[in-house]
């Protein structure tokens, strides 16, 4: 579910107009729903009702401020995988005490911070990082909270980039050294033993990965228990969301409507399916999803420049590019693309749906079906909440778009377009040119 609709002939926001937004703000813009976020939040964690569960949305996803500081009004931490991601969780005004630190490459001065912020507790992705925390550790004084990320070496069904939980890929520990990598752990005395985490891929659509990595780990998570007096297991985040349908999929009783077998991920299934599992370890759970709370909760609006039409292909042409949206480039990712105002009397028209950047890589949709668009119209990218603007550049000279949130018929920009001097406020030319 998800609050995009039409109101009338008008794609709306909750109760706001988009039209309105992009006329105010101009394009390209994204826009966030309060209501979309706060309702996936709420489904997911009720999901695991009765288990001590905290939820840690994933910032790399989405790390607006004003998102943040709507997450942690509904009571989530942050999973945070840089220094620059820890500050902002600390400018958002979130607890740090309640979120963990992953990723493969942290430095020390960012373990410094993780330690100063009083983290809940490091994702550590290999040995020689255990002996950094260490020493970091050690310098300050304190003990560094742990978890070691394992890979149950899962298949994920989901597209190459974004599986993680494979043994070729670069994450976590694989399952038979976890137990060793813990004894090894016991041996630095500047670190404290606090759980275990796992992390498989992104976008699954089906419950069948998470039921098979969370069973495959759960004799490791036992033996830590009982060993090591682990208190918690993270079982990472990846719940998928849809691209396909997405407009559709927002209206009450779609996903009833779909087929048992191409239902795609519900936090309910993943909820159902999952809880017999956890709730017999008597562990606190850490849920660390990005896309699955933010994804259908965000637009992209965009301008249609031209529409350049013949030699055996249509284009349209848009304000918008790979560098605001890099998802389809990158990934092959498909978003539905649907216009702000709907008119049925219009004749359909197929293009190539592509932005203005010289790279034949900056196409969001080919060979797509629309109703005929022109010039100065406004179409929306859906879902493109997660990994959207998260993931923009200034390739081309581009300032990085504006960013909007909507709650019930209010709506403020939360992140203004860049400006061109701010673009280019580092760069110096030095004295030898001069
Ligand atoms: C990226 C990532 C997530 C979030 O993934 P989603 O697919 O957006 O839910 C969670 N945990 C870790 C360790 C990650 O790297």
């Amino acid at each position: 579910m998800h609050h995009f609709h039409y109101v009338g002939q008008d794609l709306h926001c909750e109760s706001v107009d988009l039209a309105a937004v992009a006329k105010l703000y101009g394009t390209p813009t994204y826009v966030y729903s309060a209501a979309t976020i706060a309702d996936n939040t709420t489904r997911l964690s009720e999901s695991l009702k009765g288990l001590d569960v905290q939820i840690c949305f994933a910032m790399k996803s989405n790390s607006n401020l004003a998102l943040l500081k709507h997450f942690a009004n509904l009571g989530a931490a942050f999973d945070l995988v840089s220094g620059g991601e820890i500050r902002r969780a600390i400018a958002a005004g979130s607890d740090v005490r309640k979120s963990v630190f992953a990723g493969v490459g942290k430095t020390e001065a960012e373990m410094k911070l993780a330690l100063e912020s009083g983290i809940f507790a490091f994702h550590v992705e290999s040995e020689p990082e255990l002996a950094r925390i260490n020493h970091v550790a050690g310098k300050m004084g304190v003990k560094a909270p742990i978890a070691i990320r394992v890979n149950p070496d899962v298949d994920a069904h989901t597209h190459h980039k974004i599986t993680t939980g494979k043994s070729e890929n670069k994450f976590g520990i694989p399952l038979k050294y976890a137990l060793a990598a813990y004894e090894a752990a016991t041996k630095f005395k500047n670190v404290a033993i606090k759980g275990v985490q796992m992390h498989i891929g992104s976008q699954l659509t089906d419950v069948s990965p998470f039921v098979e990595a969370v069973t495959k780990v759960i004799p490791l998570v036992e033996e830590l228990k009982a060993n090591f007096g682990i208190s918690y297991f993270s079982i990472g985040g990846g719940i998928g969301i849809v691209y396909r349908d997405a407009l559709a999929s927002g209206q009450p009783g779609w996903w009833q409507a779909q087929p048992a077998d191409k239902r795609p991920i519900t936090p309910e299934a993943y909820g159902a399916a999952l809880l017999p599992l956890l709730k017999p370890l008597g562990l606190k759970i850490l849920l660390e999803p990005g896309r699955f709370l933010v994804g259908n909760a965000g637009v992209l609006l965009a301008r249609v420049e031209y529409l350049k039409r013949g030699h055996g292909r249509n284009f349209l042409i848009l304000d918008t590019a790979m560098n605001d949206l890099v998802r389809p480039a990158m990934y092959d990712s498909y978003h539905e693309i649907v216009p702000l105002h709907r008119d049925t009397t219009r004749r359909a028209l197929t293009a190539d749906i592509v932005g203005p950047i010289c790279e034949s890589g900056d196409c969001f949709a080919k060979d797509r079906q629309l109703q005929e668009v022109g010039e100065g119209e406004y179409l929306a990218f859906m879902s493109a909440g997660a990994y959207g603007f998260a993931m923009a550049s200034r390739y081309n000279s581009r300032p990085l778009a504006a960013e909007v949130l909507v709650k019930g018929s209010n709506f403020e920009l939360v992140n203004a377009r860049e400006s061109f001097e701010s673009m280019i406020a580092n760069e110096r030319i030095p004295a030898f040119l001069k």
